[in-house]
């Protein structure tokens, strides 16, 4: 049976945020970059949890081992939850954070600072042989700004304002955001219920 679990993301940096969680089942953390073939996986699912899971699924049935998947976005309430699952490629163009940024902010133009609401949303998949696909989420609550602060971070980060540390999380550092992200309260909930999860599967 194998050992290994890989991440369905081409992210070194969400990878590293795996490791720790299981360093205790002594399974090797891999992602897609540590492939020898390419795995094409579309993201057409209606929600975070079907493109996470469908992540995970490819993955683990094509390599017959333990696989996560994971998909993450902005959830603005104004916005009847828009980009949401569109986040990466809200302006058009995928990836472009400053074209996604601005669309944000042009939509919130002269919108008051108490209907600016907003969090960011994580769902993680996992799946493996012999397991039933399961899933958990994180959230991480905040506002929208009307200008953008910080250079930490990647995506939306600038424009999302945390209240517990009245800053953005472009200005936060690594570790503070990993502390209070929707990632990083997915994986503290993936963690909490991974001993059982694996416990049904072959891998004990
Ligand atoms: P993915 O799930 O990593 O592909 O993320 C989808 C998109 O959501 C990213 O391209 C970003 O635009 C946005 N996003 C997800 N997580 C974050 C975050 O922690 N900070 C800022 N933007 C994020």
């Amino acid at each position: 049976m194998t050992n290994k679990v890989v991440i369905a993301t081409q992210n070194k940096g969400k990878a590293k945020e795996f490791i720790d969680l299981f360093a205790p089942f002594q399974m090797e953390v891999i992602t897609l970059l540590d492939l020898d073939e390419e795995i094409d996986i579309i993201e057409d699912g209606l929600t975070f949890e079907e493109n996470a899971i469908k992540k995970a699924e490819t993955i683990s049935n094509k390599l017959n081992c333990y696989a996560i998947g994971d998909d993450s976005g902005l959830i603005v309430d104004f916005l009847n939850g828009r980009p949401g699952i569109y986040s990466a490629r809200y302006a058009g163009e995928e990836k472009n954070d400053e074209a996604n940024i601005l669309k944000v902010l042009q939509e919130l133009e002269g919108v008051p600072d108490k209907d600016r609401t907003a969090r960011f949303y994580c769902a993680l998949a996992f799946s493996g042989p012999g397991i039933q696909t399961k899933t958990v989420s994180g959230t991480c609550e905040g506002k929208i700004l009307t200008e953008k602060r910080g250079s930490n971070g990647f995506g939306y980060d600038p424009i999302f304002y945390v209240e517990e540390y009245g800053k953005t999380l472009a200005e936060l550092s690594k570790e503070e955001k990993n502390r209070i992200s929707h990632r990083g309260n997915a994986i503290k909930k993936l963690s909490q219920v991974l001993d059982e999860w694996l416990a049904g599967s072959d891998k004990k």
